[in-house]
C-alpha cells in the first residue's frame, strides 16, 4: 500500500460493502485466477451499475497505487469521489474479455458513477 490515504479508502470500500475475512480471501482468488473459477462468496447487494462489486473490491484491493481522491463530491452523500483505475479479473483477459479503464467511485454511498474504457482485449 503506498500510502494512507490509499489504504483508507481501500478499507472503507470495503467495510461499506460488508465483506468478511473469508470473503475478501476468496474474491482475490477469483480475481487473479487465470481459469474461471465457480464464485464461492455472495454478491454485494449493492446495484452494480458497469462491474460486479467484486470484481471493483479486488481490483481495488490489487492495484492500491491507482486510487486518488478527485475534485467532485457525489450528489447523494457529499462525500468526496475516488478514482481508480479498473481492471477485470485475470480470467477475463485470458479469455479475452478484459476490461480496463478509470472508473469513478463513492465509496461512502457505495455507488459507481462512471466508467471509461481504455483498453480490451
Ligand atoms: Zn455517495
Amino acid at each position: 500500500m503506498k500510502n494512507e490515504q490509499q489504504k483508507k479508502i481501500s478499507d472503507k470500500l470495503t467495510k461499506q460493502l460488508g465483506y468478511t475475512e473469508q470473503e475478501i480471501v476468496n474474491i482475490n482468488k477469483y480475481y487473479n485466477s487465470s481459469d474461471r473459477i465457480n464464485r464461492d462468496f455472495r454478491h454485494s447487494g449493492y446495484p452494480a451499475d458497469y462491474f460486479p462489486w467484486e470484481d471493483v473490491a479486488a481490483s481495488v484491493w490489487n492495484n492500491p497505487d491507482d486510487i486518488t481522491y478527485i475534485d467532485k463530491e457525489c450528489r447523494v452523500c457529499g462525500e468526496q469521489l475516488v478514482k481508480i483505475k479498473f481492471k477485470s479479473p485475470q480470467w477475463t483477459w485470458r479469455q479475452l474479455c478484459g476490461r480496463a479503464g478509470n472508473m469513478i467511485l463513492c465509496v461512502n454511498c457505495p455507488c459507481q458513477i462512471q466508467f471509461k474504457l481504455i483498453f480490451m482485449n
